[in-house]
């Protein structure tokens, strides 16, 4: 049975010329995910209350469980761009969740590859944040490939560099479609994520590939790596389709039993990172 939480906003900023961050509290409980998941937010306006999904986007695993965070991207004439972006504090919302597949493969890959345009980078952010916890020195790869119209829009640089810098076992990609730096990052490249996909070292029986984002990227993205022998069981897509689209596709939520086996998942997943 679906649970529905109330929660209230209690923080937010401008991440960029098109995205904002934005604090969620929830006043009764804690609100359950993995990282990767999304809940389904309700809000209501003058034509009445509307839902929206949203991926929780937390780098901070020590944020109190009863709080949540959100990258989104404005959408023109929007209802939850409308209804967010214009949101004073303590304004509230109901949700429902967690739902999704899109999570750190068990057992883990060899090279795990993540692809993302834009705010698709937000599911991402807490699984970049599991992994350096977990093993900060793990022999495995993990590449990020990111794409961003332009420079303004390189959401969490300073997160993303800082760990680049940091780890050995992350790798990342940037990928302009519009304007280049002034002065490139060895990282930076013109183009879509779609860029030289075809010609990274990958291997189907250790790799695994998860993709979130704009559904035409997911789809080219797909298109390529299925002729280097992958397929549904080692690419993980998550479409961010708009609302229209996405009711004809409502996930179904996690029962307790599925909420369990991804916990005894998870105990495995975390005591093989530590032998
Ligand atoms: C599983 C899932 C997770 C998601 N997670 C996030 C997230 O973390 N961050 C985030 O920002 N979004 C996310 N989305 C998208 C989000 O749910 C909304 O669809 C988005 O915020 C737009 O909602 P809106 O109410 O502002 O626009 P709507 O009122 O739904 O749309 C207004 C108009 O714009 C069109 N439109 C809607 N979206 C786009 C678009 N992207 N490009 C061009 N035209 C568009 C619509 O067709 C409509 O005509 C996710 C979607 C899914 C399915």
């Amino acid at each position: 049975m679906d649970i529905t939480h109330r929660a209230k906003l209690v923080d937010q900023s401008v991440l960029s010329p098109s995205t904002r961050w934005f604090r969620f509290e929830s006043v009764s409980a804690e609100l359950p995910f993995e990282p990767g998941q999304f809940y389904r937010l309700t809000m209501q306006d003058s034509r009445g209350t509307f839902e929206r999904s949203f991926s929780f986007s937390q780098t901070d695993l020590l944020l109190p469980k009863n709080q949540f965070e959100l990258v989104v991207s404005a959408v023109a004439g929007g209802r939850a761009t409308n209804w967010l972006f214009n949101a004073d504090l303590g304004a509230e919302v109901t949700l429902q969740g967690p739902y999704g597949r899109l999570l750190l493969p068990e057992p883990p890959a060899q090279k795990l590859l993540l692809i993302a345009t834009s705010v698709g980078l937000a599911p991402f952010l807490p699984m970049l944040a599991r992994l350096q916890a977990q093993s900060p020195e793990h022999p495995r790869l993990v590449h990020l490939r990111l794409g961003v119209r332009s420079p303004d829009e390189f959401l969490y640089e300073a997160y993303l560099t800082a760990l680049h810098q940091q780890y050995s076992w992350f790798d990342l990609s940037l990928f302009y479609s519009r304007q280049m730096p002034e002065q490139p990052d060895p990282w930076a490249y013109s183009g879509y994520v779609t860029e030289g996909l075809s010609a990274e070292t990958l291997d189907a029986a250790t790799d695994r590939v998860l993709v979130c984002g704009n559904p035409k990227m997911v789809d080219d993205v797909y298109q390529i790596l299925r002729s280097k022998g992958f397929g549904p069981k080692t690419v993980v897509r998550e479409k961010y389709v708009f609302a229209a689209q996405e009711r004809t596709a409502k996930p179904k939520a996690s029962s307790a039993a599925d909420a369990a086996l991804l916990q005894e998942k998870i105990k495995q997943y975390t005591t093989k990172q530590r032998d």
